[in-house]
């Protein structure tokens, strides 16, 4: 410990590790970037299968730091969902997701937008009014907005969860579960909530052309979806085979390289006319 100016402590830890002097190191300039308006969105599209006809795309966010370089968003991300960051952040996130969508105006239909909406973003007081705010001041109707969670979410089911999501359901957003088959091997929070959307994960698509307990593993998800009315996604398609395969088993949407890499907001408004 080192007395430093004002009779202030200084503390140099030799065991704080690499990772944690780095989440800091993040934190404190992701805190600054959001300020500075360092942060842009990519859209990536979501088309029907059937068609190919964008149907929505999904929001991502994007950092480029004078200091750091380009951060992915799975580094910076958790950083800010530990330290609570990712609260103003998503804000940040949604509002501009919102923004967009009102700004592409008649060019873009009927086309959704889907928002990542971390667990502590969702549980952080006001969310609901928030969404119900954005929604009204960019004059959206609730279905083209779409929440993207994660089963942990869910699986909390704390009292304030279930009243968030019951407020959000009542507003008439849309929720899908991402990375759906990653989380949790209970299922019963599939019959709890009202789920709109299964996101099947990606590492669940890569192996469907040549591995038939993956076809399998992926029927069965869609087979289950389809009965309790859910509209399938399937993310991170690489190929044409892949995207065939879906097609075959009545998968509703597919997400990933083979339709698109995420693009910025002004290459969108095409793609709704022209298809991805
Ligand atoms: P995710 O929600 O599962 O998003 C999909 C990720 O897969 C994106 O990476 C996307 O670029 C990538 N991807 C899409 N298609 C393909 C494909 O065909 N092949 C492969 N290999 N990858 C594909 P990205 O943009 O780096 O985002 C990574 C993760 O960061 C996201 O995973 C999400 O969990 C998180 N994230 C991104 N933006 C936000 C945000 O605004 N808020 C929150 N809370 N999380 C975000
Ligand atoms: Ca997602
Ligand atoms: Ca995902
Ligand atoms: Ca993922």
């Amino acid at each position: 410990v080192k007395k430093t100016g004002r009779g202030a402590f200084r503390v140099f830890d030799p065991a704080m590790n690499l990772q944690a002097r780095d989440a800091v190191r993040i934190d404190a300039a992701l805190r600054q970037a959001l300020k500075a308006g360092e942060l842009h969105l990519l859209y990536q599209p979501i088309v029907a299968t059937a068609d190919r006809r964008l149907r929505k795309v999904e929001a991502l966010v994007r950092w480029h730091s004078p200091t750091l370089g380009s951060v992915p968003p799975d580094r910076f991300i958790p950083v800010a969902e530990e330290s609570g960051l990712v609260v103003e952040l998503g804000a940040w996130v949604l509002g501009e997701a919102c923004r967009q969508l009102a700004a592409w105006g008649p060019a873009a239909g009927a086309l959704a937008v889907s928002v990542n909406i971390s667990p502590r973003q969702l549980t952080a007081p006001g969310f609901a009014a928030q969404v119900r705010q954005l929604l009204d001041s960019h004059g959206i109707a609730p279905q083209r907005l779409e929440l993207e969670l994660t089963e942990r979410v869910l699986i909390d089911e704390g009292q304030h969860t279930r009243e968030v999501l019951a407020h959000l359901s009542q507003i008439g957003v849309r929720i899908s579960l991402d990375d759906f088959g990653t989380g949790y091997s209970s299922l019963s929070y599939l019959t709890q909530f009202r789920i709109d959307t299964l996101k099947i994960d990606r590492s669940f698509i890569t192996d469907i052309e040549h591995c038939p307990r993956s076809t399998n593993l992926v029927t069965t998800i869609v087979r289950m979806g389809l009965s309790l009315g859910m509209e399938l996604v399937a993310e991170g398609v690489e190929t044409a085979a892949q995207a065939e395969a879906l097609a075959e088993m009545g998968c509703h949407c597919l997400q990933g390289y083979v339709i698109s890499r995420p693009v910025a907001a002004d290459a969108v408004p095409a793609m709704v006319s022209y298809g991805a």
